[in-house]
């Protein structure tokens, strides 16, 4: 065949193929368009999925008349106009691609009305060509009506989902918006399930939608802003306190200058965050918007513009690791005995600024200038007891089953879990005393001989430094025999064998070097630590207790758990009938 140049039919379904993968992708582009067209509210209906019937109705700006045919054209747009103005791009749109893409693969009709004229403008387009064009009556803003999706690429059409997948996609795009932008009021109307946001600001009050008024409650504010060298980073947005988790990570939301983005290792630095924090395989519930300079970024590298280039990702991805661990440590709270609603969402309530809207809220500049700084909220009538760096001060009742010890504090019983506190205490022990390379090692008086398969005797030989940092010294003993000579003091209860086996295999996982370090540090924590089962005197737990209040991370064990749960004197009374 020879080459020739496609004519604009065809040339319009090949680039629509890019743009408009699904309902879904449709929903995105008018979404970002009245977005963009600063509406507060904007309201979609689907059919089937949006397979068969969309509409989108905002309360934007609105076209003017005579520009209304030229937003349907290829390049058109009113958002960038130079080159440069692609190095710092504020809006959402800007390919001017959206509409006519869409119009090329379906039955399309706009109305759109800008506020200060006394007429509408309707157009109609047949596959992308302008049927119709007319004024008419409707109130300020525009309302797009997409039909027959994909009724001239058969192919298209049949790689879609049922109409429930369909809508579902629909759902996780409106939600995402709707967390990014609370300050606009979404309706999605899809026959009898719609989903609404009140668009007056509060993140908490759309979260509640999305989850539970229980769990938006209890999320933990983030707020940062750090001067990078090449600008302002301003990290604000809600994360998960450890006991609420979920168990695959679709539950981190990022934005990036309130764009939805999916990007891997933003996503790692929020779950790094949580390293310590939450059990293996759990994933946090993260909202986060990173607000930086929009020459900072590339979001021209993909039609969908849901992948974005940052430049200078490194201090971005610190920063964002470092904002949601802060939130952590300073907020996260013991876990209550029973999660009764009220109790819980008392104490987290002042936590969260309901009132500022979300994205605009000010970062603290400092830690000292959260409205929680300085106070010590440990005493009898103080709603926050729970959350603080530092434990209060507790004293010691007894033990139950030789497993969990109990403890009186200022706000009622707390309970904690030997083995767990145990691990804590040793875990940030050895970790203190390896960065201060004081750590004490024993000399075994008889040496242990292990045997080691090929892959460990590498990983051995490629760690040996990172080991003996920790007092564990292994040395070759002929073939493959090896032998330990000293073990860290801290582990003189532990079996070394077992304990050396599980280093080796946790260092094989992977991990970067801060991850092979801690982990070999969890892994000794655990080995040595008290176990469940053993009983202890008065002294011995006074003196856990103690060494507890003294970690810097006191109501977690390294690998997630709650080191303790707490029933508060108000829960007491509640239970007994006082109040
Ligand atoms: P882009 O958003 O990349 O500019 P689109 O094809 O999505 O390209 O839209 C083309 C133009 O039409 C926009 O630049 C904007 O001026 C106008 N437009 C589209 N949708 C709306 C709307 N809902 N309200 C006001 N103007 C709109
Ligand atoms: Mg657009």
């Amino acid at each position: 065949m020879p080459i020739r140049i496609l004519n604009e039919n065809i040339s319009g379904l090949i680039a629509a193929g890019e743009v408009v993968e699904r309902p879904a992708s449709i929903i995105k582009e008018l979404l970002e368009n009245s977005i963009d067209a600063h509406a507060t509210s904007i309201t979609i209906t689907i059919k089937n999925g949006g397979i068969d019937y969309i509409r989108v109705t905002d309360n934007g700006l609105g076209i003017p008349h005579d520009q209304v045919p030229l937003a349907f054209q290829r390049f058109a747009t009113s958002k960038i106009s130079t080159s440069s103005d692609l190095d710092a791009i504020s809006t959402l749109g800007f390919r001017g691609e959206a509409l006519p893409s869409i119009a090329a693969v379906s039955h399309m009709e706009m109305t759109t009305r800008e506020p200060d004229t006394n007429y509408a403008t309707q157009i109609i387009l047949e596959g992308g060509i302008a049927a119709e064009l007319k004024k008419a009556g409707a109130p300020n803003g525009t309302t797009i009506i997409v039909q027959k999706l994909f009724h001239n690429v058969p192919v298209r059409r049949k790689f879609l989902r049922s109409s429930a997948t369909e809508a579902s996609h629909i759902q996780t795009l409106v939600t995402r918006y709707s967390l990014a932008y609370p300050e606009i009021q979404f309706q999605l109307e899809n026959g009898k399930k719609n989903f609404s946001t009140n668009g007056d600001g509060d993140i908490i009050g759309t979260i509640a939608k999305i989850y539970n008024v229980d769990i938006a409650n209890q999320l933990l504010s983030i707020s940062e802003r750090s001067e990078g060298p090449l600008g302002e980073v301003i990290i604000s947005g809600v994360t998960c306190p450890p006991h609420i988790s979920r168990s695959n990570k679709q539950h981190i939301t990022l934005f990036v200058n309130r764009r939805w983005v999916r990007d891997q290792s933003l996503s790692f630095a929020v779950e790094q965050a949580y390293q310590g924090f939450l059990m293996n395989r759990r994933h946090p519930i993260a909202i986060v918007n990173l607000q930086l300079p929009p020459d900072q970024i590339d979001v021209n590298t993909h039609p969908s513009k849901t992948e974005i280039r940052i430049r200078n990702k490194n201090h971005v991805f610190a920063a964002l690791q470092r904002s949601i661990r802060q939130a952590l440590t300073a907020k996260s709270p013991i876990p209550p005995m029973s999660q009764s609603k009220e109790a819980y969402s008392q104490r987290t309530e002042r936590l969260i600024d309901y009132k500022n809207p979300f994205w605009t809220v000010e970062p603290f500049k400092s830690d000292r200038d959260r409205p929680d700084a300085g106070k010590n909220y440990v005493g009898g009538n103080d709603t926050f007891v729970g959350f603080k760096e530092k434990l209060p001060l507790l004293r010691v009742l007894g033990q139950i089953q030789s497993t969990y010890i109990v403890t009186e504090g200022p706000d009622g019983l707390y309970l904690i879990d030997q083995h767990a506190a145990h691990e804590r205490v040793i875990f940030e022990e050895i970790r203190s005393a390896d960065s201060s390379n004081s750590s004490g090692k024993q000399a075994l008086m008889e040496p242990i001989i292990i045997e080691m398969t090929e892959s460990q005797e590498e990983i051995l030989s490629e760690h040996a430094s990172l080991l003996e940092s920790v007092g564990l010294l292994v040395e070759p003993f002929g073939g493959n025999s090896y032998i330990i000579r000293s073990i860290p003091k801290i582990m003189l209860e532990a079996d070394p064998e077992t304990t050396i086996f599980e280093i080796l295999d946790e260092i094989s996982l992977g991990g970067n070097i801060k991850n092979w370090r801690d982990r070999t540090y969890y892994t000794i924590a655990c080995h040595s630590a008290i176990r469940a089962g053993k009983s202890l005197t008065h002294k011995e737990m006074e003196l856990l207790v103690r060494s507890l209040e003294q970690c810097d991370h006191p109501h977690n064990c390294p690998h997630g758990r709650p080191t303790m749960i707490q029933l508060s004197i108000s829960k007491l009374e509640r239970e007994f009938g006082r109040r």
